[in-house]
């Protein structure tokens, strides 16, 4: 069966009434499926207006669970969301931006997910909606491993909420592939960076993709960067032991010696892209 409501509460009466599966831009949804048929009634919630679009209210931004990277990137926004829309033209081509989505990129939860770094360093949380109730939890605790987050199966995730603090930050994405253009990543990083008015690093959010099952802010590199100098001696800063906490794994794109390698040096780039200083 194949549903597309047109409000929010028919989508939410599919989900829990007939254990439907949610199809969003279907970027994920059908390759995932492969050969196969959906086991279940498939609820289209593209049609429903609610869940688009990005609003700017007094102290976060909401972007709408359905809105696509191509509705994001078109989207005026302050600098501390520069490296959410570097992420949003990584993913796939000019076609998946306009039909793929920002919750769907969260609900499918790949450890390759290019929104989710920046995301991340932005403290974004999401918001699900279900007929029990809304729920905010942090990005940081929504994705818990290799495509699994705590989205329950009657839960429809309708936005993501991004405080308005960093906004002014610099904010810098870099993603390392086999090839310049529509690659899944080897290995990613997120970088946002707040200076006071002597060029001293005042907050620093930095998160990476692809090295561990989830992506995940380094937060001892974090604080060591907090009131240092942003010059040309930042790079020489970030050691191989600030990345301690990550754990990637040897698969098809690259073995995890090359990404613990590489991420160093995208860590260590972004900052210094960051601060403009390469
Ligand atoms: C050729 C190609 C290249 C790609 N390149 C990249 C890339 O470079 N980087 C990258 O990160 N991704 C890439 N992707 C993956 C994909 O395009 C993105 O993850 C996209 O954002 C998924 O959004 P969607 O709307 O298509 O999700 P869908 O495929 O519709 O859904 C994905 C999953 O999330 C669930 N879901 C979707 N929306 C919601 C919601 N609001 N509430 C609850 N559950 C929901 C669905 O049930 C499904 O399980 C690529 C895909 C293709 C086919």
């Amino acid at each position: 069966m194949y549903l597309r409501p047109t409000n929010l509460a028919a989508a939410l009466d599919a989900v829990a009434q007939m254990s439907a599966c949610v199809l969003a831009g279907g970027t994920d949804f059908y390759p995932s499926l492969g050969e196969k048929w959906p086991s279940a009634p498939v609820v289209d919630i593209t049609a429903i207006r609610e869940l688009k679009g990005i609003i700017c209210g007094q102290d976060y931004f909401r972007i709408g669970g359905m809105t696509t990277w191509s509705e994001l990137l078109e989207t005026p926004l302050p600098p501390g969301f520069d490296a959410l829309k570097a992420a949003a033209r990584e993913i796939g081509g000019a076609q998946i931006q306009n039909r793929g989505t920002i919750g769907g990129n969260l609900c499918n939860a790949s450890p390759a997910a290019d929104s989710v770094p920046p995301l991340l360093a932005l403290d974004a949380e999401v918001e699900l909606i279900s007929r029990a109730g809304t729920r905010r939890l942090p990005l940081a605790d929504f994705i818990v491993g290799n495509r699994k987050t705590l989205r329950r199966a009657d839960e429809i995730l309708s936005c993501v909420i991004i405080p308005r603090t960093l906004e002014n930050a610099r904010s810098v994405f870099l993603k390392l592939g086999a090839r310049r253009y529509l690659v899944i990543s080897i290995a990613m990083v997120a970088v946002v960076v707040a200076l006071d008015e002597h060029r001293l690093i005042r907050h620093a959010r930095i998160a990476v993709g692809s090295c561990s099952a989830r992506a995940q802010r380094v937060r001892e590199l974090e604080a060591a960067l907090v009131g240092v100098p942003a010059d040309s001696r930042l790079q020489a800063l970030v050691s191989p032991q600030h990345l301690h906490c990550l754990s990637p794994i040897d698969d098809v794109r690259a073995t995890a010696a090359y990404r613990r390698d590489a991420v160093l040096v995208i860590v260590r780039r972004a900052l210094d892209t960051c601060v403009g200083y390469s």
